[in-house]
């Protein structure tokens, strides 16, 4: 059975002393709650202090992003090998505010997806369609493309222990998740094209798929309920000791 995984992104917040108190009460309230997989993604800076704290807890730690290359004259890069020596052991790959301020393409984003697996990392690797999108009715064939270009490559081995979150652009912080009908619809088909692309109904089966996109205490437990979703990836409901401890509850 798929466990379920509640993946906290802090995204651009958190200076080291807002980031102790935030893990410090996270872990006080989440440990009664074994049963459930928790990542803390935290900025690059505060990786370390984040790690300090989490030692012999259930909570993992995560980067937010990873250059493809192990080392060398890459100007402000970090290579895996540095995330894994800073203690992670997830990292979130193809964030839609990657590839819309940061121009990621799917080569670039299947790149890392390479790099981080060989470097033993645990890419959450992240697809979804805009708003625009979905209106022209593209919504599966973004989708498909997502992960085919940004799995390409990659034997059946590796590929068990990646984890895919749907995100879609227009529900990411704009306080409107999608609706649990169109949660399920798209992490089926996800499913579906996991199938597809390993030839094995078990990987398929396994994989565990995550949503993202305004996911609150509110809404959690309908779109947890669903049968494809395993799991929650959180932007701004991850700052709050509160919110995203009763994630986990809810999980
Ligand atoms: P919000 O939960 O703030 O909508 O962000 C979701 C997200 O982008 C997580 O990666």
């Amino acid at each position: 059975m798929r466990k379920f995984l509640i993946a906290a992104n802090w995204k651009m917040n958190m200076y080291r002393q807002e980031a102790l108190e935030l893990i410090r009460g996270v872990i006080e309230q989440t440990k009664l709650f074994p049963s459930v997989d928790i990542m803390v993604a935290p900025p690059f800076t505060v990786l370390e202090t984040v790690n300090g704290e989490i030692q012999n807890t259930q909570i993992r730690l995560g980067a937010q992003d990873v250059f493809f290359e192990e080392s060398g004259a890459y100007t402000g890069e970090i290579s895996p090998g540095m995330i894994l020596d800073a203690g992670c052991t997830y990292v979130i790959i193809g964030h839609s505010e990657r590839r819309q301020y940061f121009h990621e393409t799917d080569e670039i984003i299947n790149k890392k997806v390479t790099a981080a697996l060989k470097n033993h990392l645990i890419p959450i690797l992240c697809v979804g369609e805009t708003w625009e999108e979905r209106k022209q009715g593209r919504t599966f064939l973004v989708l498909n493309q997502q992960i085919l270009f940004g799995l390409q490559g990659i034997d059946n081995e590796k590929l068990s222990s990646i984890i895919v979150a749907y995100e879609p652009v227009w529900a990411i912080g704009t306080g409107k998740s999608a609706t649990k009908e169109q949660i399920q619809e798209v992490h089926a088909y996800l499913r579906g094209v996991i199938k597809e692309f390993t030839s094995s109904n078990e990987m398929a089966f396994n994989i565990r798929i995550l949503y993202g996109g305004s996911m609150n205490p509110k809404n959690a437990q309908e779109i947890l309920s669903q049968k494809d979703v395993d799991g929650g990836l959180i932007g701004g409901a991850s700052l709050n000791i509160d919110s995203f401890s009763s994630l986990v509850q809810i999980a």
